[in-house]
């Protein structure tokens, strides 16, 4: 048996950061540029005005209030997005409208409410001129050029991930796409006899394909593209088929096939198509598991090799599995740095045995005490074929292969299954 660490060491070591491509931010949420993103251009690019109202020079409004307020010639207006057109001079006022451009000669723009414009607007005073009640500070209500974003400064590193809010700042810059880490094609291959298309009628002796479905998901929710590549049967010749026309893909996962059984043949198919590893994990549930890198038969060559992780055919074995070997291997080929599940420290509610020395992953129930303290309950039958008590959990309570049973009590450390947890 190979450690948790060991098999995840070996399939990390095997797959490889993707080649950048470029493309439009509005589709890159969530991927991670692959360029250091430096700025040309100064953000904003002029003075401008953070409020509609007139700007003004300071000095002639200084001790301006509602009882002693100050009059001042409006010369003219500046509307975001045009230039103004004239130069402030000594007792004069531009009116201005958020965003737009600051005359020069302003040093201070006086919101309306500040000033008698809707007196003026409606026509109630004089037009020529407006009153100003307040001597705010000098640079009240002007953003300066540059305050955000100024030239030649890095904005974003290599390896960012890319928020809603970064993806914002790379629009202020007029970047309209970027160069960044793809998400990975991920093929799909489930295998059995027994397993019948949901949608089709159930085939006597037969079950749905489920892994099919949780394993697509999780693809998804780990950041790559699935392919769904069907169902093999139990021969060689059909599975080989969907293994090539997997050719394509970045990885290819397979599910089932691996534990000693009698049409265990996926290992031996996996053979034909390059080198594989069988192993036996020490973990639970999940423990046998394929890994294999593929470049095509002796007389099909692939113009490219391709991983691949075969892995049990239990689907909350396939799921644990693919949590802890398939979830880290995406998020390395898509430029990914950060590769550990986020794990919350509960008090365990009830015991965990640990039957033979591997690393007991135990669907729990995660919830909150009002004093802040986390509390993991078992979320029932851990049986590897049980799916509903793992659609019922939210997180997998870990009981270390290094330890007999974790009592009701003890401090667990629980991984998130999603990385989302809301509590
Ligand atoms: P195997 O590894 O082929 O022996 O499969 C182990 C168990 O997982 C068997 O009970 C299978 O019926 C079940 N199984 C395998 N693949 C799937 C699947 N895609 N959906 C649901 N159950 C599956
Ligand atoms: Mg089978």
């Amino acid at each position: 048996m190979i450690s948790v660490e060991e098999a995840l060491k070996h399939v990390m070591d095997n797959v490889k950061l993707l080649t950048p491509i470029e493309k439009p931010i509005l589709d890159s949420l969530g991927l991670v540029i692959a360029e250091d993103i430096t700025s040309t251009i100064s953000i904003p690019p002029t003075d401008n005005s953070g409020m509609d109202g007139y700007a003004v020079r300071s000095e002639d409004i200084r001790g301006a209030n509602p009882n002693n307020p100050r009059t001042l010639k409006i010369i003219g207006e500046v509307a975001a997005g045009s230039m103004p057109d004239k130069v402030l001079e000594p007792m004069t006022a531009i009116r201005v409208m958020t965003g737009a451009t600051i005359p020069m000669g302003a040093d201070t723009v006086i919101k309306f409410e500040d000033t008698n414009d809707l007196e003026r607007i409606n026509k109630i005073k004089d037009t020529e001129n407006i009153l100003i009640y307040k001597s705010p500070l000098k640079g009240t209500a002007i953003r300066k050029a540059g305050e955000d974003i100024q030239p030649g400064t890095t904005i974003l590193n290599i390896g960012t991930k890319l928020t809603p809010a970064s993806i914002g700042l790379l629009a202020s810059l007029g970047k309209e796409s970027i160069l960044v880490y793809p998400r990975p094609k991920v093929a799909i291959i489930s295998s059995g006899n027994e397993l019948t298309k949901p949608g089709t009628p159930l085939g006597a002796g037969h079950i749905y394909d489920i892994n099919t479905y949780s394993l697509s998901a999780l693809i998804e929710s780990y950041g790559g593209t699935p392919m769904i590549m069907g169902i093999a049967e139990d021969n060689a010749e059909s599975l080989s088929k969907l293994i090539n026309g997997s050719r394509e893909a970045d990885l290819i996962i397979t599910s089932a096939g691996v534990s000693a059984g009698y049409y265990d043949l996926v290992k031996d198919v996996i053979k034909d198509y390059g080198s594989i590893s069988v192993w036996s994990v020490k973990m639970r549930p999940g423990k046998p598991v394929v890994f294999g890198v593929l470049d095509g038969k002796k007389t099909d060559r692939w113009d490219k090799t391709v991983p691949l992780i075969g892995l049990p055919g239990n689907p909350v074995s396939a799921m644990v599995a693919s949590h802890i070997l398939v979830r880290p291997a995406i998020q390395k080929v898509m430029g990914g740095t950060q590769f550990k599940a986020r794990t919350i420290e509960a008090i365990l509610e009830d015991p965990i045995i640990n039957e033979d020395g591997r690393r007991v992953y135990a669907r729990a129930i995660l919830s909150k005490n009002p004093d802040g303290q986390y509390r993991a309950q078992l979320a029932g039958s851990q049986g590897s074929n049980i799916l509903s008590t793992l659609a019922n959990s939210n997180g997998l309570a870990i009981c270390p292969e290094t330890v007999s049973s974790l009592p009701a009590g003890s401090k667990v450390i629980v991984e998130l299954i999603d990385q989302q947890l809301n509590l």
